[in-house]
């Protein structure tokens, strides 16, 4: 199955999902998760319509962003940041940061970001499996997580983001259902330099689940690219 039909099927699925709860596609970003892909296949889906593209590692994004010649919007960095790589991923310039994972993190790059006057625009990781191998800030501690980043002034917070379960997409469904509920709790709290703006939820597996509680975000990789050989070429 080529890129193109894949990404063209996700789409009417998206579309239906949000036509039966009266959304617009206009508020959805759907980001094409690009890790181990090669960059033809970047190429290819940025032919097909995708303007944001997401990668995990910043050593592999370095590699292939300068080798992509189609324009689109934006780069999105969803892995976890190592604060030896802080600097090569801001050269990257990318649009958002969506895996801040604590205040140790988000202070590290605020120092990065101080030194070069610059400033980024982040999502707040939540481990809301509260899985072990999971990164992220548990429901009870990102409230006060998030007050203390706030004070960061390089920084804006513009939402959240989780990963749910690989299990059946089912079982994430309560999980999306809390983000959404923090989320709402956020916004309705109005601190000052945090918008919440996006609800980053939703993989290949569960992306019509996230939708259906609430999520803008979708980050999708295999049901774009097909399946990933770890190790292999990329
Ligand atoms: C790999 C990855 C995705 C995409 O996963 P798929 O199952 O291939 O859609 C989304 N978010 C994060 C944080 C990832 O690391």
């Amino acid at each position: 199955m080529s890129i193109a039909k894949n990404i063209e099927i996700i789409r009417s699925k998206i579309d239906a999902q949000l036509e039966k709860s009266g959304r617009s596609h206009e508020e959805i970003t759907l980001i094409a998760v690009t890790k181990t892909y090669p960059v033809d296949a970047i190429e290819s889906a940025l032919k097909a319509g995708i303007k944001h593209i997401g990668e995990n590692k910043v050593q592999e994004a370095t590699r292939k962003i300068p080798l992509i010649s189609t324009p689109y919007d934006g780069f999105h960095f969803i892995g976890h940041l190592q604060s030896n790589k802080l600097n090569a991923l801001l050269n990257l310039k990318p649009c958002l940061i969506h895996s801040i994972d604590s205040v140790y993190v988000a202070q590290k790059l605020h120092l990065a970001l101080g030194r070069s006057n610059r400033f980024s625009d982040i999502l707040i990781q939540i481990n809301s499996s509260e899985e072990e191998s999971k990164n992220g800030l548990t429901f009870d501690t990102a409230v006060s997580a998030i007050l203390d980043i706030s004070r960061y002034s390089t920084l804006c917070i513009r939402g959240l983001m989780t990963i749910g379960k690989l299990d059946a997409p089912e079982v994430s469904r309560p999980l999306f259902a809390k983000m959404k509920q923090l989320f709402e709790e956020l916004k309705q709290m109005d601190i000052p330099n945090v918008k919440m703006d996006y609800l980053s939820m939703g993989m290949s597996h569960d992306y019509l689940i996230a939708l259906e509680e609430g999520s803008n975000m979708l980050r999708i990789g295999s049901a774009i690219f097909g399946n990933r050989s770890y190790g292999g070429r990329s």
